[in-house]
């Protein structure tokens, strides 16, 4: 059984490699000279700097992303992050735990959750309960880890992910950054005597039983099912249906940041909590050093208006704020919406991998499983592979 994967995004390259594994003859088409999409690094000046992520896997070596590496074949090494998480908060660096948000706090959580369980009420309505800490907490962590803030969701859209940290724990590095794990998924397909085609698909037409992929130097591949990794809409397009989803994306900035002094002692994340807009950053070469030849951070923040110049101002407000008094140098400041957003669906919108064709699959981020980011495109990936095991 023949099976077409467009993109070889961090979605694709998973489901290629699985499914090389189990036998079936699967060919790749990337359009970009390089492969990985948002989620592999390029050395800029001895520093890894990445296409997207920031370096972290959701729920690092116990998370599913790391479980079907494993399966496929994949050799990454992943260092768990410790603690997971510090909070910089009023000039203090504070740990986080359960211990640290008040009880009162604790209760008005309790009590958002029983009262608007099934209601869409907006986690802004939360933060207004909370005391400071908390609410500033809540507002980084979700500017952090979704770019988004507590004004476009709801408990009901954040509550699994929620629980996954709790069940799986925090992030972790992969050794050798993003970049070592497309390698290893692409060793992983080539060993399978599989291709990768550095080729843009034009069109996807079902043809019969199976499917044509069209390329744009006007040669076409039949294939018994194909599995888009670029997102619900694209997909629609190049397949001529009508658009069948409408996903609001999240928008975010990143910035990459080589420093002399080490300004994070831990492989977490350090949230940051009295900025304007900078949610949070982690020091990666705490966890691989070879991602940097000086300390490496990366500092986040989500995008609050759609003005990209203004919004990096104050990003940078921030960050001359929170450097002072460190020899610090800003490699690069990279802004991510429209076509390479930070995710194709805000969290918890993502709307899985069915599309109006049987034997026509998206994996990737907008088809996420209940978990967020890499670990929630793993779950996509495996939901996909298992229905194709069941009717190919
Ligand atoms: C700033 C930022 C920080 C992030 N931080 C993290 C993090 O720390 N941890 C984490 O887990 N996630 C993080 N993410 C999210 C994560 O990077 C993405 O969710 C993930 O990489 C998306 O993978 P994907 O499979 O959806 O495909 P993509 O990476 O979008 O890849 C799709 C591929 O398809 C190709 N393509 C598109 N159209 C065609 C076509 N017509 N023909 C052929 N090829 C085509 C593209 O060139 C691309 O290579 C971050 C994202 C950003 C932007």
């Amino acid at each position: 059984m023949r099976i077409g994967v467009i993109g070889a995004g961090l979605g694709g390259l998973l489901s290629a490699s699985l499914l090389s594994e189990m036998g079936y003859r699967v060919e790749v088409f990337e359009k970009l000279p390089f492969l990985g999409g948002r989620f592999t690094n390029f050395n800029y000046r001895g520093y890894e700097i990445t296409t997207g992520a920031l370096h972290m896997i959701p729920h690092g070596s116990r998370g599913p992303l790391a479980r079907m590496l494993k399966k496929a074949g994949a050799k990454v090494e992943i260092v768990d992050s410790k603690p997971e998480g510090t909070a910089l908060y009023n000039g203090e660096e504070v740990k986080i735990s359960r211990k640290r948000i008040p009880l009162r706090s604790r209760i008005a959580f309790l009590a958002h959750c029983v009262k608007n369980w099934f209601k869409e009420v907006k986690l802004s309505e939360l933060e207004k309960k909370l005391d400071d800490f908390s609410a500033r907490y809540l507002r980084a962590f979700l500017g952090w880890s979704f770019s988004i803030t507590p004004e476009q969701t709801t408990l009901s859209k954040i509550y699994p992910v929620y629980r996954s940290i709790l069940e799986l724990g925090g992030p972790g590095v992969p050794v050798g950054g993003c970049r070592s794990v497309v390698e290893a998924l692409v060793e992983v397909i080539r060993s399978n005597d599989c291709e990768i085609n550095r080729q843009k698909v034009s069109a996807i037409r079902k043809e019969g039983y199976g499917f044509s992929v069209h390329l744009e130097n006007r040669t076409a591949k039949r294939f018994d099912a194909v599995i888009s990794d670029i997102g619900h809409e694209e997909t629609a397009k190049l397949s001529g249906l009508k658009s069948y989803a409408k996903l609001e994306p999240s928008r975010g900035i990143k910035y990459s940041i080589a420093v002399k002094q080490s300004f994070i002692d831990h492989t977490g994340v350090l949230f940051t909590l009295n900025t304007r807009r900078i949610s949070g950053m982690n020091q990666v070469t705490n966890a691989d050093p070879n991602l940097g030849k000086q300390n490496f951070l990366m500092a986040h923040q989500p995008m609050l208006t759609t003005n990209v110049r203004f919004e990096i101002s104050e990003g940078l407000k921030d960050l001359k704020e929170l450097l002072k008094g460190y020899d610090y140098e800003i490699l690069a400041v990279q802004s991510f919406s429209d076509g390479w957003p930070v995710n194709r669906a805000l969290a918890g919108s993502d709307i899985g991998f069915k599309t109006p064709v049987n034997g026509l699959y998206v994996v990737g981020d907008g088809a996420k499983g209940h978990d967020i980011e890499v670990d929630g495109i793993a779950l996509g990936v495996e939901e996909v592979v298992e229905e194709i095991r069941k009717t190919l």
